[in-house]
């Protein structure tokens, strides 16, 4: 789950990392009166679950109460890459000397974090990822001894060579960042940019962080942190009904059960040239209502060209899932065509019954893949 800046900086605030104060806002009277109690100038930043807010214009600064007023007007309500703008956070702006980039990751190679940090912070750190790899540095982080002195020092001293009191706070504050992200539960968070100000005093002044799904249930508090309204429709439908599902941009709805076996099936369906539409596990039950909203959710991306169930019966009978699917077509309007692959238990009582209908039937892998993509088209 992606939260809102102005909520990473709360996070990040209570694990003593210096954040600016600011106030989230969703009117333009809001805005002004947090402006006048802050005291000028301010900055007044777009929430929205999605980076580059900047150069989109979605951050903006403000010397006076008109500047205020008439950024939060422009700012809300603004589309920036087809995220809606409903909250702006008004912030006091701090004069910037220097910029950093400050982040922390899982890193599936190692299976730690990672922490990641440049002198070539802002908002171009993409830029600098892909052109001059080289000037962010990476330091991996020993589950059993955390971000130690001494390295989180040696990232400070990287960053700032010639600067011992910068160096030390960078330090600290990566320190601190790691104590947040892990007792958290992230699975991203960054600091971009960590900024000095003239007098050489440190702030945090973006937050974006991730939480780990998967661990919500030790954090019940972080549950008010999801913005529904800014979640993916889809997303949300598959979450409230109970399915594991991630929305892609191709043509080939998926509906398999199991995540490996959904992820294999993805992988075949690019390697035969087709570009999978979703990941979805619908788990072990051949439930016809589960099957009804898997489809819906899928058939609601007009992107869908066709469908492609892909079902392993283990204790699940195939029998029962083959039932299960033509319950819920038979109750459904579809007009794309739907690809069945059966196998396991009673995978032939299941096929038999599938012989029936307008359902396209397949046994192998390769053959289902196949056929899905290419009606697809
Ligand atoms: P992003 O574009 O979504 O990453 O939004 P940021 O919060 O990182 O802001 C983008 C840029 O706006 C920063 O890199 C700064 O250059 C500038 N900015 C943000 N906050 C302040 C501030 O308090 N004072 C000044 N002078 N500039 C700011
Ligand atoms: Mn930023």
């Amino acid at each position: 789950m992606n939260i809102h800046e102005y909520q990473g900086k709360e996070i990040f605030t209570g694990f003593g990392l210096p954040v600016p104060g600011g106030t989230a806002v969703q009117t333009v009277e809001e805005a002004v009166a947090s402006a006048k109690e802050y005291g000028l100038p301010v900055m007044v930043k777009s929430q929205v679950l999605i980076g580059g807010r900047g150069k989109a214009g979605g951050v903006k600064f403000c010397e006076t109460i008109e500047d205020v007023k008439e950024n939060a007007t422009n700012i809300l309500g603004m589309d920036i890459k087809g995220h809606t703008v409903r909250t702006v956070l008004i912030t006091p702006a701090v004069d910037i000397d220097s910029e950093f980039y400050i982040g922390m990751l899982i890193d599936r190679n190692t299976k730690r974090i990672m922490l990641m940090a440049s002198a070539e912070g802002g908002i171009e750190i993409e830029k600098v990822a892909k052109d001059t790899p080289e000037l962010i540095f990476k330091q991996i982080i020993d589950p059993r001894f955390g971000l130690l002195d001494h390295e989180a020092m040696d990232m400070g001293m990287r960053l700032c060579p010639d600067d011992i009191k910068k160096a030390r706070q960078l330090a600290s504050a990566m320190q601190k960042l790691y104590v947040a992200f892990v007792e958290s539960d992230a699975s991203m968070a960054e600091i971009n940019p960590w900024i000095f100000t003239p007098e050489g005093v440190g702030h945090a002044i973006d937050a974006k962080v991730s939480l780990d799904d998967n661990a919500m249930f030790r954090h019940p508090a972080y549950e008010a942190l999801r913005d529904l309204e800014a979640e993916d429709p889809s997303e949300r439908a598959a979450r409230e009904a109970g399915l594991s599902f991630v929305k892609l941009s191709g043509n080939v709805g998926c509906l398999v059960n199991g995540a490996g076996l959904a992820m294999a099936t993805m992988d075949l369906v690019k390697y035969y040239g087709g570009q999978p539409a979703n990941f979805l596990d619908i788990g072990g039950s051949s439930n016809p209502e589960k099957v009804v909203n898997a489809l819906n959710i899928i058939l609601a991306d007009k992107e869908v060209k066709a469908i492609l169930f892909n079902i392993f019966g283990g204790i699940t009978r195939c029998d029962d899932v083959a039932n299960g699917i033509i319950a819920a077509t038979n109750s459904m309007d579809i007009d794309v065509p739907i690809v069945v692959r059966l196998i396991g238990t009673n995978e032939e009582e299941g096929r038999a019954l599938l012989a029936n209908t307008d359902l396209v039937s397949a046994e192998t892998m390769d053959e289902v893949v196949k056929k899905a993509i290419e009606l697809a088209g």
